[in-house]
């Protein structure tokens, strides 16, 4: 790709994500290129989605509730205020209110999409073992103290990457509760994990009726090492994988640009 100064070369460069929420500084430092003429920084897509949910995943282990959490997590949720309010039996004005600090937030509320948000992020797991985990205490700010920085680590961005992550973690999951915490179309994902069993990225385990959900093993439960094999098998990283019935058209949109476009940023 030809930067708009007219060179083609690029070098390796860092970049470094900052964003500050309810008084904490999160940061992390990428992997990035530069053009070799002018110097400008190029950041995929998919690293920046993938620093926003890390934020957002910060955030719902450790709270604190608050309006501005809640509005970030929601968000990274991909719960739009009107979906929210329907489940809830509230009006979207509440849910608006709570996010504004007109109101006081709902703690039951604001524990939902935490844990929504941490399915997509770590796997499914059951509510209640979400809720015993002993740091995890949103009712004050129990992670870093207001002010501090937070550097994070990134994980991967592109859907192909969190499916594979998801498979390596410490639990078996079944392909529907990957498609349920990724918010994904079960046959479309079933056709990918096909697709990477063919390449023996990973197994089936459980030998089912088309109609059953299916366990899927993978060749290494060290996911980085899982990414580097993909990679070399010439596995698409990035490859969108068609979402689940509620169709979102800014959310496709979105995941349909994720895998070739690039942003512009300054150097740091
Ligand atoms: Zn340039």
């Amino acid at each position: 790709m030809t930067c708009r100064c007219g060179e083609s070369n690029r070098t390796p460069a860092k970049h470094s994500f900052r964003r500050t929420v309810a008084g904490t500084t999160f940061t992390a430092t990428v992997d990035v290129e530069s053009c070799a003429g002018c110097g400008d920084v190029y950041v995929p897509a998919s690293l920046m989605i993938a620093f926003e949910r890390a934020v957002a995943g910060e955030l719902a282990r450790r709270g604190p509730v608050s309006d501005e959490t809640f509005r970030w997590i929601r968000k990274a949720a991909g719960i739009e205020r009107g979906e929210l309010a329907q489940i809830l039996g509230v009006t979207p004005e509440t849910i608006a209110g709570w996010e504004s600090e007109r109101r006081p937030i709902d703690r039951a509320a604001w524990q939902l999409v935490a844990a929504v948000v941490l399915d997509g992020i770590e796997g499914p797991r059951a509510v209640r073992t979400r809720l015993k985990v002993p740091h995890r205490n949103p009712s004050a700010s129990v992670g870093a103290p207001i002010g501090a920085e937070v550097a994070l680590e990134l994980p991967p961005g592109g859907m192909i990457a969190r499916v594979l992550s998801l498979l390596a973690g410490p639990i078996e999951f079944t392909d529907a509760d990957v498609a349920d915490a990724l918010d994904l179309d079960l046959a479309a994902l079933r056709a990918q994990l096909r697709e990477l069993a063919a390449l023996g990225l990973i197994g089936a385990t459980t030998a089912t009726t088309p109609n059953e959900a299916e366990r899927w093993r993978p060749s290494t439960r060290d996911a980085a090492a899982l990414l580097q094999r993909a990679a070399e098998a010439g596995v698409d990283l990035d490859a969108p994988i068609a979402r689940a019935s509620r169709k979102d058209g800014r959310e496709a949109a979105a995941q349909a640009r994720t895998p070739s476009s690039t942003w512009r940023a300054t150097p740091t």
